[in-house]
């Protein structure tokens, strides 16, 4: 059986209509199929490969540290080196009083660790979360997500959650004593790159001050370079009491983490202790593997030149015919073709022609263009004359 049939047969789905991209290597901005075919990496495995694949500086830190040791012990019990040494490295960059880093092991779980806290400091059970967002698919970060339909099917799920718009400041009304937190994405992602109006998120970090209310970023997409900034909230400069990484955080490894202020974080040693366990959670390897990425992230400069490059994308491809409009935050890309079935096709083509793109979650009438940051301009014109070449043939 060729390994696309094992692949079906054996490997749990999570859809009817799986990319079924096979890849053998991958290097740069490029994957390579077991043939040769050459794919255009233009997802970055969902805003994960943002310093692009094969980086000799992250594989070798991964080497040096697979053979000093993997997994000792749970998490919080004994002194891991590539662990404290990211911790303080993500606390230097980040504005005060972003300090204290609880690593875990994805997403969904940093939301889930972000959430406890937050209810476990203010003694509030109510959340407050916005239509269209996505923070996961575990339990608690289910609660949270925007799409009543993806929901429904797994009720009950945590109580007191209220979804509100987004953008919308009438809404910020509905924060009050009584919330715990508010947990937004400053750029929504699954939603189809909508970006937070810079007031928008003035007027909530407010409400929540005033409300005694926790914020909660998410930057689990936006992290790590793709708005332009090293994070978004630097970008806004706006601050919030918990921001939850993942994706490029592990440089290519499976890591997540939650971080807030010291004052905040100590919640989870007391009343009970051991307010959230995980056993592989900021695994030696994977934090060995984003220390590695996060400093060739920094020290490469590759993030001043991101807006720059997503601007490029933006000029060479709007205007064309079957393009309704462009949402861009730097290199992240919600090309809309306002069609669902006709972008579905569109998608397949690109596929045809050696380009791994993807939809949204909560706007499958767009694509995405989500590159590692690494694209250098003559790819970026090449990456759209592909994609020029590929739209003209349904118009
Ligand atoms: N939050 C956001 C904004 C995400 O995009 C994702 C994943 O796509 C998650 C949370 C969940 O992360 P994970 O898949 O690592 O659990």
């Amino acid at each position: 059986m060729i390994l696309r049939q094992l692949f079906l047969e054996y490997v749990g789905q999570t859809s009817g209509n799986p990319l079924l991209i096979e890849i053998d290597r991958a290097e740069g901005i490029y994957m390579y199929a077991p043939d040769g075919k050459r794919y255009t990496d233009l997802i970055s495995g969902v805003t994960v490969s943002n310093i692009g694949h094969g980086n000799k500086y992250v594989t070798d830190a991964v080497c040096r540290q697979v053979n000093d040791y993997m997994h000792l012990m749970v998490y919080g019990e004994f002194v891991e080196s590539p662990q404290v040494r990211y911790a303080q490295k993500i606390a230097s960059v980040l504005p005060e009083p972003l300090e204290s880093v609880y690593f875990v092991n994805s997403g969904s779980e940093a939301v889930e660790g972000a959430l406890k806290l937050a209810k476990r400091y203010t003694g509030r059970t109510e959340l407050i979360a916005f239509k269209n967002a996505y923070h996961g698919s575990t339990h608690g970060a289910l609660s949270v997500m925007g799409g009543e339909e993806f929901r429904n099917a797994f009720r009950p799920l945590i109580p007191g959650v209220r979804h509100l718009n987004f953008n919308v400041i009438e809404d910020l009304k509905y924060i009050t004593d009584k919330t715990a937190a508010v947990i937004i994405e400053p750029i929504q992602g699954e939603g189809g790159v909508r970006a937070a109006a810079p007031e928008y998120l003035k007027a909530l970090r407010k409400q929540c001050d005033e409300t005694g209310t926790l914020l909660i970023f998410d930057e689990i997409q936006t992290g790590f370079g793709r708005t332009g900034e090293v994070f978004a909230t630097i970008k806004y400069g706006v601050t919030p009491d918990i921001l939850v990484l993942a994706k490029a955080l592990g440089g290519g490894m499976p890591l997540g983490a939650f971080i807030s202020s010291h004052k905040i974080m100590e919640c989870l040693k007391t009343n009970p202790v051991l307010g959230h366990i995980t056993t592989f959670g900021g695994h030696p390897v994977c934090c060995a593997a984003g220390l590695a990425a996060f400093e060739y992230l920094i020290d490469s400069g590759i993030v001043k030149d991101v807006e720059r490059k997503g601007r490029m994308f933006e000029d060479i491809l709007t205007g064309h015919p079957l393009i309704k409009e462009i949402r861009r935050t730097g290199l992240l890309l919600a090309i809309e073709i306002g069609d669902e079935e006709l972008n579905q096709r569109i998608i397949r083509d690109f596929v045809e022609e050696g380009l791994a793109p993807d939809t949204f979650l909560f706007c499958e009438s767009a694509f995405r263009i989500a590159p590692p940051l690494i694209i250098t301009d003559e790819q970026i014109e090449e990456t759209c004359e592909t994609i020029i070449t590929s739209m003209n043939k349904f118009m």
